[in-house]
């Protein structure tokens, strides 16, 4: 249950460098030790094979649920410093990487900023962020898009497993 000015926010976490595994759960730890956050939720651990570039390995995925008194703003800033942190390098798009961390969902809003849209953009074609979050999730309506399990159900596996 959420405090009066707290609201659940789900992030979705993906690496494919340097032990992915691991970069999954020191980032759960980090994230947990964000000031004003506590997780709720968190998913198992899924297999997907990348998207865009193909030479490269493939992903490890979970969804988060949190707990947060953050601002969306606050919260993408503080997710940010935690890829850095775990040593995450921007070079082509959709590249391999250490740590992504995406907002996929801030409570019922719609955010449309520069640096921020919420829901996240690519949440309804990805079997990585679907599954996992359906699997924490399994009543969730998300805005503009509808019942998770609507969603789901139209979306392929493409090769995602659970680990
Ligand atoms: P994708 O966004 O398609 O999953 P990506 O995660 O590889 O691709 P990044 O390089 O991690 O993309 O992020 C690019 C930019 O996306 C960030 O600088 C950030 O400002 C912006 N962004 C927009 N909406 C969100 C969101 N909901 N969560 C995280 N970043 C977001
Ligand atoms: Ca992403
Ligand atoms: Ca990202």
């Amino acid at each position: 249950m959420n405090n009066d000015n707290s609201i659940t926010a789900y992030i979705g976490l993906g690496s494919n460098l340097v032990e992915p595994s691991a970069q999954i759960k020191n980032a759960r730890q980090a994230i947990n030790d964000l000031e004003h956050s506590q997780e709720l939720a968190f998913s198992s651990l899924y297999s997907s094979p990348p998207m865009g570039p193909q030479d490269q390995p493939d992903y490890v995925n979970a969804v988060m649920a949190i707990s947060t008194k953050l601002s969306p703003l606050d919260l993408l800033h503080s997710l940010q410093s935690i890829e850095n942190e775990q040593g995450r390098v921007r070079e082509r798009r959709w590249g391999a990487r250490t740590l992504d961390l995406d907002i996929l969902l801030y409570a019922d809003e719609q955010i449309n900023l520069a640096d921020l849209k919420v829901p996240h953009i690519g949440l309804r074609e990805r079997a990585f962020v679907l599954y996992p979050l359906q699997e924490i999730a399994t009543d969730l309506t998300i805005p503009s898009l509808g019942h998770i399990n609507d969603l789901v159900a139209q979306c392929p596996l493409d090769g995602l497993q659970k680990l």
